[in-house]
């Protein structure tokens, strides 16, 4: 289980019996820190059911640490959180009958009590857009979900676009710009291979065909979350990389890691790849990952023809949400 459990008061018990047969996605519009803090606080009155993070931060002032793709739960499922309400006057706004959902139009009752709220935060600090580690997460806790309202519910949550989406297609009067330019293909896609995968297992994360051979430091790593992050002790990290003073690390220092899974041979179209460190980000802002076929090789480890650098990226990115699924 990934999920790292807070708990808001901002809730109403139960779902006024109502199934949440619908998932809308937020940007929070601050930091995951800022977004943790306004849920929790009861004079605010609104909540997501789930943030999802998208940087990391140290912890402060009651938010504990956190990394880029981290999962908080902060409403159980069963119950009502506060993030989609619409009054009267939105129903009556003409942009409601013109751009709000046509199942959200429907319905007469109170969207909260029909979908699940999932915030993502730090988009201010992504240029608004997904983190890749973001997106796995969510595709993730998409298939978590799904399990659990099979469980709960007995209902099957079909993935797609009438069943997954924007804040903005419940409330387009006060809300167009949520949950803004998010990467919704790639969502969409990846949870399209996910369900073609594994159809009797869709609790089971997207399968990460590899893992990485070593991290690099970021700032507030230490070694012994590393360690657990990896499967491994601080003292094989320490021996193995020759590291004297365990307590001393450094940002942006290489650790290798104890011998992993063996990673599957790339198949003979990968191109060679030059030096030259490419990020995910970069890879999708430049529009080379963007591509169906390349992000579905990710997800099914059947590496697309894609530079291997980025792919060594990717998997990284996909190893290390299992990684916190460990925790
Ligand atoms: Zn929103």
């Amino acid at each position: 289980m990934n999920i790292r459990r807070l708990n808001s008061p901002n809730h109403n018990v139960g779902r006024g019996g109502r199934i949440p047969d619908m998932d809308v996605l937020h940007t929070t519009g601050n930091t995951t820190q800022s977004a943790i803090n306004t849920v929790n606080n009861r004079a605010n009155s609104v909540s997501y059911a789930f943030i999802i993070a998208g940087a990391s931060f140290e912890g402060r002032g009651g938010v504990p640490a956190y990394e880029d793709g981290d999962i908080f739960q902060m409403v159980d499922i069963e119950n009502t959180a506060w993030h989609a309400g619409i009054s009267a006057a939105v129903r009556n706004d003409a942009r409601f009958r013109s751009n709000a959902h046509p199942t959200v139009q429907s319905r007469s009752h109170n969207p909260n009590q029909y979908t699940i709220g999932i915030g993502f935060g730090d988009m201010n600090l992504n240029g608004w857009r997904l983190t890749e580690r973001q997106i796995a997460s969510y595709i993730w806790l998409a298939n978590h979900l799904r399990a659990e309202r099979q469980r709960i519910y007995g209902f099957t949550m079909p993935f797609d676009r009438d069943h997954i989406i924007g804040h903005n297609q419940v409330n387009p009067v006060n809300r167009p710009n949520c949950p803004g330019n998010i990467q919704w293909g790639i969502i969409m896609d990846g949870l399209a291979n996910a369900q073609s995968v594994s159809p009797g297992t869709l609790a089971t994360p997207p399968a990460v065909a590899t893992a990485p051979s070593s991290v690099t430091v970021r700032s507030g790593d230490t070694l012994g979350r590393i360690a657990q992050q990896h499967g491994t002790t601080v003292a094989e990290l320490a021996r193995i990389n020759n590291i004297p003073n365990p307590n001393l690390i450094r940002a942006g220092q290489v650790i290798q890691l104890p011998s992993v899974p063996t990673p599957p041979p790339s198949p003979p179209s990968v191109p060679e790849q030059t030096e030259e460190e490419v990020t995910v980000d970069n890879a999708i802002s430049a529009g080379i990952i963007t591509d169906r076929a390349h992000w579905l090789g990710v997800l099914t480890g059947n590496i697309a023809p894609v530079p291997r650098n980025i792919m060594r990226v990717m998997n990284n990115a996909l190893a290390a949400i299992d990684n916190v699924a460990a925790r």
